[in-house]
């Protein structure tokens, strides 16, 4: 599949890394008035997906030290996302929970 902000061929997999070193600004991290959220749109059909930071987390210091974790959570969703919407015909043997818990 292809990288959906600059067209980068990958697999689900690499795309995820992908996305978070070259795309980190495509999720935001915003505080609402139900606390944190984080918000990712997809830029293929316009769909947004908005997800509330849970529990204790849901703090702007939290934020700040956890961004990155924040984001990958972020872009799981969205590589999600493209495999189930947009990846119609192509394999999708490498799919899966992106970012195994036992790595972070
Ligand atoms: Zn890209
Ligand atoms: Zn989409």
């Amino acid at each position: 599949m292809d990288c959906p902000f600059c067209g980068t061929e990958a697999t689900p997999r690499a795309l995820h890394s992908h996305l978070e070193a070259v795309h980190p600004e495509q999720v935001l991290v915003a505080e609402s008035a139900r606390g944190l959220v984080y918000k990712v749109t997809c830029p293929l059909c316009g769909a947004h997906h908005e997800q509330q930071v849970k529990g204790r987390a849901g703090t702007a210091a939290f934020a700040l030290e956890h961004a990155r974790e924040i984001r990958l959570v972020g872009f799981d969703m969205l590589v999600n996302h493209l495999v189930a919407e947009h990846a119609a015909g192509e394999s999708t043997a490498d799919t899966g929970p992106a970012v195994p818990e036992e790595e972070r």
